[in-house]
């Protein structure tokens, strides 16, 4: 018998027929002994995610507004769910518990996280699994930062007593202390991979209400075919490129314990979803693209200086420069006598002609010139390795679109190609090399 970890999202624990939904998952394969669950997610467009409604207490609270009400809405939601279950459960104390710490004054985290806490236990009376808190198991420092060996540990050896177990996600404590700490947003991914991690699964499931990864986004592109399988490598490449199905975070500690990710939908649980794990199963067959992912909003700094390829440390002082002015790069496209700094607008926030007048002043340059809406476009596959023609492929694509091509990019390890287009340009880039390649 193995051991599967299962982790099931807002959507799918979101109401009644959800939540049966699950339970026939989970009790059709008894490897499926580990259980993550988010905070009851919308039921239909327009309903708000338990989690927001959380946030928007402690808002209320630290404003001085009342919010006795909507702490009430959720209180509800919780017991009517439990009762039109069977489920044996009273949400009474928990609420009172609730309540009263946050009129003591309690920190936004530890709202937060009830949502996750009072579903794992809903969900673990229904099931008839233990509860098992996070609290106490998965550990951050004071500063905030996640301790990943600490947390291991600590999940081994407790659920080493449990052998099945509904867990909370998205939130633990920081350590030596009772106080809440949460991952990001959508951090019920990040355990249920801490979880996978700890107990050795076979598995980790990822149960959302998609069926994987498409191969683009369906907002821009028509019916894009499905991912069946993709690499860790892969995903993350499209996921840093904007790609969400899956928290980026829940990446690390799958890939270094070298368990699978099965992306799966609650609505659909007999498609077989997407598998992302180290390496493709049969690297002959494979596409040559995995995906196409990319984000707008991007400026092009192009720095131009005769002679700069004989000077040295001349690209160093340009990343002196972003440091100081606390800015990411996302590339450096260089040429003989010119080099081009790609930033994210968000990272620049306004502050473009300072950065200039920076990089004026401090590297004695001959021009420089600024390409602002520009966007990024990742093509990713380890099909692309070694594969002649496929740079060309892509730009004979973007060309027959009519796309002005602003900037290329290939990773070393050939599993990339990244193309910098005009905003404007972005949606006929992306569909343009679908078609090229799907
Ligand atoms: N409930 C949290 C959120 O809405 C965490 C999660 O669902 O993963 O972000």
């Amino acid at each position: 018998m193995g051991v599967k970890v299962a982790k099931f999202g807002g959507s799918s624990v979101a109401d009644v027929i959800q939540i049966k939904k699950t339970k026939e998952i989970i009790e059709s394969d008894p490897d499926r002994k580990y259980i993550i669950v988010s905070a009851p997610g919308k039921r239909f467009d327009g309903d708000n995610k338990i989690t927001d409604l959380l946030y928007l207490c402690y808002t209320h609270r630290e404003h001085n507004l009342p919010y006795e009400q909507l702490l009430q809405v959720i209180h509800d939601r919780f017991s009517s769910t439990a009762t039109n279950l069977g489920a044996d459960i009273d949400f009474d104390e928990s609420f009172r518990e609730i309540s009263e710490t946050l009129a003591e004054g309690c920190s936004s985290d530890y709202m937060a996280s009830r949502g996750e806490y009072l579903s794992a236990k809903l969900i673990a009376a229904y099931l008839g699994y233990d509860f098992v808190d996070s609290a106490g198991m998965v550990f951050f420092d004071n500063k905030g930062k996640f301790l990943e060996e600490e947390t291991n540990e600590a999940l081994a050896h407790a659920l080493e007593n449990h052998e099945r177990a509904v867990i909370p996600g998205f939130y633990g404590t920081v350590m030596g202390t009772d106080e809440i700490k949460t991952f990001s947003r959508g951090g019920s991914d990040v355990t249920g991979a801490l979880v996978a991690r700890a107990v050795e699964a076979d598995v980790y499931e990822n149960w959302t209400d998609v069926s994987g990864f498409l191969m683009a986004d369906p907002h821009i592109v028509e019916n894009p075919k499905p991912i069946h399988e993709i690499s860790y490598k892969e995903l993350r490449e499209l996921s840093y490129m904007g790609a969400s199905v899956l928290h980026e975070d829940a990446i690390h500690p799958a890939r270094i314990a070298n368990i699978p990710i099965n992306i799966k939908n609650t609505n659909e649980p007999d498609n077989p979803g997407t598998v992302i794990k180290a390496h493709h199963e049969d690297k002959e067959n494979n596409d040559i693209i995995t995906g196409i992912a990319g984000k707008k909003d991007f400026t092009v700094i192009a720095i131009y200086k005769n002679m700069m390829a004989q000077e040295r440390g001349f690209v160093r002082r340009i990343l002196g420069i972003l440091e100081d002015f606390d800015c990411n790069f996302e590339h450096i496209p260089s040429g003989i006598d010119n080099v081009s700094v790609v930033v994210s607008n968000k990272d620049l926030d306004g502050r473009i002609d300072e950065l200039v007048a920076a990089f004026e002043k401090q590297l004695n340059i001959d021009h420089i010139e600024c390409f602002e809406d520009m966007a990024l476009i990742a093509t990713v596959g380890y099909g692309m390795n070694r594969r002649k023609g496929v740079a060309a492929q892509l730009i004979t694509a973007l060309a027959n679109a009519d796309v002005n091509l602003r900037m290329i990019e290939q990773g070393s390890s050939e599993i990339n190609i990244i193309v910098g287009v005009e905003n404007k340009d972005f949606e006929p880039a992306i569909r343009a090399i679908y078609n090229a390649f799907a």
